[in-house]
C-alpha cells in the first residue's frame, strides 16, 4: 500500500508533466474510481445505490458523476501536484492558466491511491495498461499531449474534484483537511507531535499510524521506524523520554529519505512509479516482511504478529518492551 514515500515519488514524477497543463478530454471507463466524488449539487454519499463506500453506484448516479466529473475537468489548466501525507492534489487553475491576474485555485483534483492506484504518463499513442479507470488527456506547452491513466486494481483508491479549504498557510482539499502535516512537511510542529506522542498511553506504533498526530505513516514505514528508533512497538508512548520521542521522529524522517532515494517500496508489486516502474527499496527494509529472518543488527529472529488485521515485524531481542 503506497505510503508517503511512494506517493511523493508519484507527486514528483507528475510535476514537469502536469504543471501548466491543459485538460483536453476526459473519458471515465469505470465510475467506481470516482467514489469520493461528489457532483455539483448532490450531498456526499447520497447517490442511489450508493453502498460502502461508493464501491456500488447504481448505473444511473455512476454515469452522472462521470458526466460532472468530466465536464469539470475540461479545458481546465493544472497547476503544480501538492501532497500531504499519502493525499495528493493538484490545484485546478482555471481555463486560462495561472497568471498574476487569475484568481487561486478553489478546486483540486485529488487522487488517493488507496491498495493499488497508479498515476501513469504515457504517449498518447502507447498500449492500455490493465485496469485503467479513469483516462485524462493533457497538452502541456513543452511536452505536448500526453495521457494521464488512473489505474486501480483493487478499487480502494479514487479520484475527485474536491474543494480547497484554508489550511494556515496554504490551502488543502476539505477530505484532506483532518489529517496532521507529514514529517517532511517544512510546517511540521515537532515540539507538538513530541508532546502529543508522550502524553497518550497506547503503543508507539499505533501512535505513528495515527493521521491525526503525523500523516503519511503507514505499517511498512512504521515497522521501520520502530526497528531504526529500537523501540518495541507496544511501548507506550507516556513512557518515552524526551529524547527517546525526538529520536523517534529523526528515524521516521531518515527511513522516509532513504526510502525516497530509492524510489519507495513495490513490496505488494502495486505500487509503481508514473512510468510503470517499480521501487527498489523493498530491498532495505530491515524488519517489516522480514520474519523469521535475522536482524541485520543484532542476528537475533526478526518476529511477526497480528497488528490490526495484517502484521508487526520487529526484533524482540533490540526493541524490547519497556
Ligand atoms: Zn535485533
Amino acid at each position: 500500500m503506497p505510503e508517503l514515500p511512494e506517493v511523493e515519488v508519484v507527486r514528483a514524477g507528475l510535476a514537469p508533466a502536469v504543471t501548466g497543463a491543459r485538460v483536453i478530454a476526459v473519458e471515465v471507463m469505470d465510475p467506481r474510481a470516482l467514489k469520493r466524488h461528489t457532483p455539483l449539487g448532490e450531498v456526499p454519499g447520497s447517490a442511489p445505490g450508493e453502498g460502502g463506500h461508493g464501491r456500488t453506484l447504481s448505473t444511473e448516479a455512476g454515469r452522472s458523476r462521470a458526466a460532472d466529473f468530466e465536464r469539470r475537468m475540461t479545458g481546465r489548466v493544472l497547476a503544480a501536484p501538492l501532497r500531504r501525507g499519502k493525499f495528493m492534489w493538484i490545484p485546478i487553475a482555471g481555463e486560462s492558466g495561472p497568471a498574476s491576474s487569475a484568481p487561486e485555485p478553489t478546486t483540486a483534483l485529488l487522487a488517493h491511491l488507496g491498495m493499488s492506484g497508479q498515476m501513469l504518463l504515457r504517449a498518447t499513442d502507447a498500449a492500455d495498461d490493465r485496469h485503467v479507470r479513469i483516462r485524462t488527456w493533457i497538452e502541456h506547452p513543452e511536452h505536448g499531449e500526453l495521457r494521464l491513466d488512473f489505474s486501480d486494481q483493487r478499487l480502494f483508491g479514487s479520484l475527485a474534484i474536491d474543494d480547497l479549504v484554508d489550511a494556515a498557510p496554504g490551502t488543502i482539499p476539505a477530505q484532506a483537511a483532518h489529517i496532521a502535516r507529514d514529517p517532511l512537511d517544512e510546517h511540521f510542529d515537532d515540539e507538538a507531535f513530541v508532546a502529543a506522542i508522550r502524553a497518550r498511553s497506547i503503543g508507539a506504533k499505533k501512535l505513528l499510524l495515527e493521521q491525526r498526530l503525523v500523516s503519511g505513516v503507514g505499517n511498512i514505514y512504521a515497522d521501520e521506524t520502530l526497528w531504526r528508533a529500537r523501540v518495541h512497538p507496544d511501548t507506550p508512548g507516556a513512557s518515552l523520554s524526551q529524547r527517546g520521542a525526538v529520536t523517534l521522529l529523526h528515524h521516521m524522517r531518515e527511513v522516509f529519505a532513504q526510502a525516497l532515494a530509492e524510489g519507495g517500496t513495490s513490496f505488494d508489486e502495486q505500487y509503481v512509479n508514473v512510468n510503470g516502474q517499480a521501487g527498489y527499496f523493498a530491498h532495505s527494509l530491515n524488519a517489516y516482511g522480514r520474519g523469521g529472518e535475522a536482524c541485520p543488527r543484532c542476528g537475533g529472529l526478526i518476529k511477526r504478529v497480528p497488528f490490526a488485521g495484517r502484521s508487526s515485524h520487529f526484533c524482540p531481542k533490540c526493541q524490547r518492551k519497556r
